[in-house]
């Protein structure tokens, strides 16, 4: 806002600049009558982005301040469109009867409204979660806190390295994050906020401190010494919780009662997913469209709650390491797919509780209404039932979650009492508390019933005594109670009677019996709805004492939805229980990927087998032609991994995981270029990523490297890769055009060659889809461009350009690197001469290597050049060759 001279304003303009002084990042919604008005800069931002008329007021400067306004009763759709653009608002309320104030009426921000902070359901989708989160840093050491405000889900890690709180920020997703406004965010940091659209608030620096930060958790969580968390050990990340409460306490505005509990982990804890993976691997959302449908989030959510939906959700996105834990899991998804009658009945139960942890939210933030109540109770009312059909079951397996789950009936028989069943929509006429929960309400409706009666009595003894036959009493907001006679029959009226309206064929009277009934009738009517306001914030008071009850049944009712639905879709889809272990091994018997057999199900998926291992099945090399099924059977092996991870059944028919601590994708074809970085240059980026931080406890998927530049280029990264991840790192599955590659096996220890087959008949092929050993030597690549409807004559010429670039043997420069490899004792050049025919090595062939002559000089000479830090894999073999070749020709050989 520029500076204008403060003492020229007007009276409310003052007021009004005083508070926006103090909001000076939110647009701030000002109430005046039934509109919240914006002024200034606010109102030219929210005009353009809510589409409202612009206007102007005067101010007392010169100009007119600009000015537009919303009518209040539509502000949460205003609000939603602000927020979703990551545009915050602190809405200002007068907090002061207009009717009774003298001068300026008294305003206060009451509540600010930040995309990470908004409460409203009506803003937020009700499947996920909207998390806020905090970063703090101390040298290279960050903490990263997060919670969801409506369920008070709060959690914290802390982490080595930028790199390492990048990608937790990814998984986590936030919608707001705050920091320290004291520091400078990282560019890494702002440029994943501006594409993950997360709105960034600076927020005040000395809330960060270890002191006051440990101070706010101990106060709102109402615990003596952070030391009961643990959290003491973790110094960072309890200064970025301190913070986080600090700041939603700032926004919200009310006592934060749900946060009962801070969770911290270690990322070591859970399998680590790194941006590109999670996109590739298309977990919640599809690479294209970003949709959920294709999704493998799709495919498994079978939840009935929208806390199990969430809960789904983060299991997904947080695979467990633990071999126990994920044990634990699956022993009672095993309990719950073979008891059908058990799941079903479990199920009918969960389809009858809402949303309890947004219900608390509410109840929190003060704006839960009668009919949440009802919602609530009725929620409540189920788990008696559900906990008594859980005691059915024997054995370990749901007992922590039958522990957990607190029936609460004390809650529900207090809501039954309190509440009418089917209460009113709007709260202002009352009438939602049942009569028999407080005497003096009951008094108050018996004295209105009582008042209606008398007022018929006083009708009918009118009647008879003035003897006018349609003499009746009635009501009207201006002149209250009166008795109404028509025109004709006026002038009996008796002289008691006071007129108080003529209308064209009535008259109306009131008497001072009428005014005295009138008076209890609307006092009482009055002080009922007060009365009822009064206690209807008693009841919310003592409900929210069984919060954090509440907030437990909740997320055990959440964990055993997800249950059900993994055993539902193992029923379903027949998925087996994977073994999973601490080994190295990687065996999946008939796999299948769980989206794509979803997705096509009029074609029957060919499921098919992998065993991967630390020793001699580390590495495949797979090969096949285009739309042969190489990245599907890539992404599937991982799928499976992933859901074993997560407790999940498996698409297969049997299957022994060892338990993963990463696994990384590479997939072909995700062109950044919106985000303004080449494919190269990204494909390089995600390989970088992966051959720095794969151990050989990792999974890696590489569907393509090393396209997207010269052939030779190209091949010798890929090469290069192979050897490097072959000797370092752990088991991986490389889909590849490339097919020299398939030299490697018997030369690296580990690799091994697969392809998908294919059948040629004829000028076609068709796809088998089942992975077999050995490698391809045709890429079919013109049968596939005609599959997919390329022109004839395309095809016909593309198919003589092809033998005649085969004539040339464009493949000689493989053979002589090939050479290097071969054993000279032997001299078996067997892999050498192998035909590599139609491989992607379309450019033009460079001459071989000229013959050299041959003396000490030139060896000399030879050796000195090299510089072994900026030769590829390929120049460096070439060299070798030379080198030997020189050498042995100088020896006479
Ligand atoms: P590639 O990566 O070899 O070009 P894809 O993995 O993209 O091939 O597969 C192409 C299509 O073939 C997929 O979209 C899928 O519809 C189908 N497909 C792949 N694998 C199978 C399979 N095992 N069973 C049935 N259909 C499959
Ligand atoms: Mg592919």
């Amino acid at each position: 806002m520029k500076q204008i001279d403060e003492s020229k304003l007007t009276p409310m303009m003052k007021q009004y600049y005083e508070i926006k002084k103090e909001y000076m990042d939110y647009i701030l919604f000002y109430r005046l009558g039934d509109f919240y008005e914006m002024f200034f800069d606010d109102a030219v931002i929210a005009s353009r982005e809510l589409e409202i008329t612009l206007t102007g007021r005067n101010c007392g400067l010169e100009e007119r301040a600009p000015l537009c306004g919303i009518p209040h009763h539509a502000v949460d759709t205003y609000l939603k469109k602000l927020v979703d653009k990551g545009i915050k608002v602190a809405i200002c309320e007068q907090v002061e009867d207009p009717a009774t104030a003298k001068g300026i009426v008294k305003r206060e921000v009451i509540r600010v409204i930040t995309p990470g902070t908004v409460v409203d359901p009506e803003m937020l989708e009700d499947r996920a979660f909207n998390f806020v989160a905090s970063i703090c840093q101390e040298a290279n050491r960050y903490g990263l806190a997060y919670c969801d405000i409506t369920t008070g889900m709060f959690k914290v890690t802390q982490l080595d390295s930028e790199n390492q709180m990048i990608d937790e920020l990814l998984k986590v997703s936030p919608s707001e994050v705050i920091y320290s406004d004291a520091i400078e965010l990282s560019s890494a940091v702002k440029e994943i906020a501006e594409q993950q659209d997360i709105s960034l608030s600076p927020f005040l620096e000395h809330v960060f401190g270890e002191e006051p930060a440990q101070k706010t958790i101990e106060r709102v969580l109402n615990i003596f010494s952070v030391e009961s968390l643990g959290l003491n050990e973790w110094p960072v990340a309890m200064r970025a919780s301190g913070a986080l409460i600090s700041y939603i306490e700032e926004t919200a505005k009310v006592p934060l009662n749900h946060i009962t509990h801070i969770d911290h982990y270690l990322q070591s804890k859970y399998m680590v997913l790194d941006k590109f993976t999670r996109r590739n691997l298309e977990l919640t959302q599809t690479m294209r469209q970003k949709e959920k449908r294709g999704s493998l989030l799709w495919v498994l959510d079978k939840t009935s709650t929208a806390m199990g939906a969430r809960k789904l959700r983060s299991w997904l996105e947080e695979p467990l390491l633990d071999v126990e834990m994920i044990k634990k899991r699956q022993d009672a998804v095993e309990v719950l797919l073979e008891d059908l009658l058990l799941r079903s009945d479990l199920t009918m139960f969960l389809k009858q509780i809402y949303d309890l942890e947004r219900l608390v939210s509410k109840l929190v933030y003060g704006n839960i209404n009668p009919r949440d109540f009802i919602a609530l109770k009725q929620s409540l009312a189920v788990l008696p039932e559900l906990k008594m059909r859980l005691s059915d079951i024997s054995g370990e397996s749901l007992s922590a979650i039958f522990d957990d789950i607190d029936t609460l009936t004390e809650v529900t028989d207090y809501i039954e009492k309190a509440i009418v069943d089917e209460p009113p929509f709007l709260l202002k006429d009352g009438g939602y508390i049942k009569t028999s929960y407080n005497e003096d309400l009951k008094a108050y409706r018996e004295a209105i019933t009582n008042g209606k009666t008398w007022l018929l009595n006083i009708e009918n003894r009118e009647k008879e005594t003035t003897g006018i036959k349609n003499l009746k009493v009635g009501f009207n907001k201006v002149f209250g109670y009166y008795i109404e006679i028509s025109k004709g029959s006026a002038k009996l009226a008796p002289e008691t009677y006071v007129r108080k309206q003529t209308l064209a064929n009535a008259e109306r009277f009131i008497t001072p019996e009428l005014k005295e009934i009138e008076e209890t009738l609307l006092g009482a009517e009055e002080k009922g709805i007060r009365l009822e306001s009064v206690l209807f914030t008693q009841i919310k008071e003592n409900v929210m004492q069984s919060i954090d009850r509440i907030q437990k049944t909740a997320s055990a009712v959440a964990e055993l939805d997800v249950l059900i639905a993994y055993a539902e879709v193992s029923y379903r889809y027949g998925y087996k229980r994977p073994k999973v272990s601490q080994s190295q091994t990687l065996s999946i018997k008939n796999g299948r990927h769980p989206v794509i057999e979803r997705i096509f199900k009029e074609t029957a998926f060919v499921p098919n087998d992998t065993l991967l291992d630390q020793r001699d099945n580390q590495f495949y090399i797979i090969t096949g032609p285009n739309m042969a099924g190489k990245s599907t059977y890539l992404r599937q092996v991982a799928l499976i991994t992933l859901m074993a991870q997560i407790g999940c059944f498996v698409p297969a028919d049997k299957a022994e995981i060892g338990v993963v601590d990463r696994i990384f994708t590479r997939v072909g074809a995700s062109d950044d270029l919106s985000q303004g970085q080449s494919t190269f240059m990204v494909e390089m980026n995600e390989l970088a990523n992966i051959l720095n931080n794969a151990t050989h406890q990792s999974l890696i998927i590489l569907d393509e490297i090393g396209r997207g530049t010269s052939t030779y280029d190209g091949l010798s990264i890929a090469w290069s890769v192979v050897e490097y991840i072959a000797k370092n790192s752990g088991k991986t599955l490389f889909a590849t055009h490339y097919h020299e590659l398939t030299e490697l096996e018997g030369l690296v220890e580990g690799v091994k060659n697969y392809r998908i087959a294919v059948k040629e008949v004829h000028d076609d092929i068709i796809f088998l889809r089942k992975i077999e050993k050995g490698g391809a030597n045709q890429s079919y690549g013109i049968q596939v461009a005609k599959l997919a409807g390329v022109p004839q004559p395309v095809i016909e010429r593309a198919k003589d350009i092809l033998s005649t670039l085969e004539a040339n043997d464009i493949n000689r420069n493989m053979s002589s690197l090939n050479a290097s490899y071969v054993d000279n004792e032997t001299g078996d050049k067997e892999t050498t001469g192998k035909s590599t025919k139609g491989s992607q090595s379309t450019h033009a062939p460079e001459t071989p290597p000229k013959p050299m002559l041959i003396s000490d000089d030139n060896l000399d000479r030879l050796i000195s050049d090299i510089k072994i830090d900026v030769m590829t894999p390929i120049e460096a073999m070439n060299t070798l060759y030379e080198i030997v070749t020189l050498y042995r020709n100088k020896k006479g050989e």
